[in-house]
């Protein structure tokens, strides 16, 4: 049987940001996203970060510091007993017409291939519509933008796609 995931944008979806982030200090949580990261994994969720990184190509920060902004996502996360997965990165700009920025799909497939995901059992969660548009392009079961009504929170997004698998 194959896996299912939820692709997370990362950047205003899981951790505040003001633009660009990208110094490991700076990193806080958004309200409620460990409950429902949690809440995914209990229920058989991977939980892979799919971020467009355009500060990279732009020049503004390394990409070792896209890395250092994980590392320390992960160690607020461990308090909870809750880890992301994995993460992929597009660290080009949009100028640049590569096949993994979001809304492209490199970045989903490449997951489902390393982890044996099967993309239509799948959800994208993302603050944005590039985010909703992915879940389009890539045959994912749903595509939520959070941050808005009727999904203030992440929280209010994890059991909504918990709710889903209960209906089946
Ligand atoms: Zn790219």
């Amino acid at each position: 049987m194959r896996n299912r995931a939820v692709f997370l944008d990362r950047d205003n979806t899981l951790i505040y940001d003001e633009g660009f982030i990208h110094e490991p200090e700076k990193v806080r949580l958004l309200p409620t996203v460990p409950e429902g990261l949690k809440l995914l994994k209990e229920r058989g969720f991977l939980l892979i970060v799919t971020s467009n990184q355009s500060g990279i190509g732009r020049g503004y920060f390394p990409e070792e510091d896209f890395h250092a902004v994980n590392r320390r996502l992960q160690e607020l996360l461990r308090p909870y007993g809750v880890q992301i997965d994995d993460f992929f990165f597009c660290p080009h700009r949009p100028e640049d017409g590569c096949k993994c920025r979001k809304p492209k799909t490199e970045m989903v497939e490449k997951a489902c291939k390393k982890w044996n995901i099967d993309p239509s059992e799948s959800f994208v969660v993302g603050d944005r519509d590039s985010d909703v548009k992915l879940a389009v392009n890539a045959g994912c079961r749903g595509g939520i933008k959070v941050g808005t009504p009727p999904f203030p929170d992440f929280l209010s997004v994890a059991k909504y796609i918990i709710s889903l698998g209960e209906k089946g």
